[in-house]
């Protein structure tokens, strides 16, 4: 390597070490992980009209409609809740208003929390 290509190799890790910052701060105001709710965030209400569109309840026992009540990948639906969910991040999970809670990927949950011991009908079986 001469002395100029050894120039510009140092510049551009430079500037990119520069710019590494300015990235994850954007990405952070994005949220990075699409929908996930931060540390704090507030629970669903279960009676706000997206979450009963797909009858989200805080606790499953909750659920009364024998029609819902099915077991699901070989899974009965009283050990079907959001803490074994595909779409709940466990590794984000806090507490929150007393009950353990954490981020669901659907649409209805963005940007809130949803309780480990929830449910709603689009449970699906972790991997
Ligand atoms: S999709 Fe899964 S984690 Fe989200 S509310 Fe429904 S059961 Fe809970």
């Amino acid at each position: 390597m001469n002395r100029r290509s050894f120039f510009q190799s140092v510049g551009a890790f430079i500037g990119a070490a520069a710019l590494l910052p300015i990235v994850a701060r954007a990405e952070g105001r994005r949220g990075g992980g699409g929908s996930a709710a931060a540390a704090g965030a507030a629970l669903v209400d279960p009676k706000d009209r997206q979450a009963q569109s797909v009858n989200y309840v805080e606790i499953n026992t909750q659920i009364k409609d024998k029609s819902l009540m099915s077991a699901r990948s070989g899974v009965e639906f009283k050990n079907q809740k959001c803490k074994g969910c595909a779409f709940y991040d466990v590794s984000k999970e806090t507490t929150v208003g007393g009950k353990k809670a954490g981020p669901c990927q659907m649409p209805f949950a963005a940007g809130k929390a949803v309780t480990a011991e929830g449910w709603c009908s689009s449970w699906a079986k972790k991997a």
